[in-house]
């Protein structure tokens, strides 16, 4: 239902909450959140040491009384969900991870060849963690044996049939944000230093009006200090920032 991301320099936990703040009118039955977690001690150390999760069924502030105490980074996506594929509870919230937890994604849409999906991979001796269609996205994505994860992406998506519009999250390249749209919006915010990516420009406004809005079968990689367009089959797109207008 709705998607938030972040990658800069500030605390991401509170920016993503309250952009899915943002998002809640639009409705939903949980919330979630991913992070590339900081090393504790700010020392030596200047990798992140791996991906964190909260997840919550009911509304954005039960997810936020759930964060773990120690919740820092500078990199995250967030979700609020709007079942289709599986109960609402959380388990089922988002962002689902693949088997090594090095993979999170959140998924808006609805994967229509979810249930083929399922069996490949079950068959395959993955056990899968949710009944959703999305996870199968974040499995399918942790298996592909490309070296970007721009390609792993897109070598998953090229098995998907249905509508989506996701942010990946990937433990071995911090640096970045890979999304994609089939269907389900995707608009990115440019910032200072830092970017943004949502489904609904709500969600961007109040940090910036510089927006690049995704079509169809584009997806886009959001590094803090830069970001590039390409199509799924990796051919580059342009993409110049409009300004939106906007009441607050
Ligand atoms: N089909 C997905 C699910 O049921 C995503 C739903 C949504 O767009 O929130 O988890």
């Amino acid at each position: 239902c709705g998607i938030v991301g972040y990658i800069g320099k500030r605390d991401v936990a509170p920016l993503l909450l309250e952009g899915l703040q943002r998002l809640e009118y639009r409705g939903y039955d949980s919330a979630g959140i991913a992070i590339h977690a900081k090393p504790a001690k700010s020392g030596q150390a200047t990798h992140p040491t791996g991906l964190k999760t909260a997840k919550a069924k009911g509304r954005v502030r039960d997810l936020e009384a759930r964060l773990p105490k120690r919740f820092a980074g500078t990199v995250g996506i967030a979700h609020t969900r709007w079942a289709t594929h599986g109960a609402p509870n959380d388990t089922n919230a988002h962002p689902h991870l693949d088997a090594d937890g090095k993979v999170a994604i959140v998924h808006n849409g609805i994967i229509d060849n979810a249930a083929e999906l399922r069996a490949k991979l079950a068959a395959d001796g993955v056990e899968l963690a949710s009944e959703t269609d999305s996870e199968t996205l974040a499995h399918l994505i942790g298996r592909s044996q490309a070296a970007t994860l721009e390609e792993k992406v897109r070598q998953a998506l090229a098995l998907v049939e249905g509508t989506y519009g996701i942010a990946v999250l990937h433990a071995d390249f911090p640096d970045r944000i890979v999304v994609a749209r089939n269907g389900s919006p995707v608009v990115l915010g440019i910032g200072e230093k830092e970017m943004f990516v949502a489904s609904d420009v709500a969600a961007l406004v109040s940090h910036t009006r510089q927006v690049v809005t995704l079509d169809d079968g584009e997806m886009a990689t959001l590094k803090a200090d830069d970001f590039r367009t390409y199509t799924t089959e990796g051919s580059r797109t342009s993409a110049t920032p409009t300004t939106v207008e906007w009441e607050a």
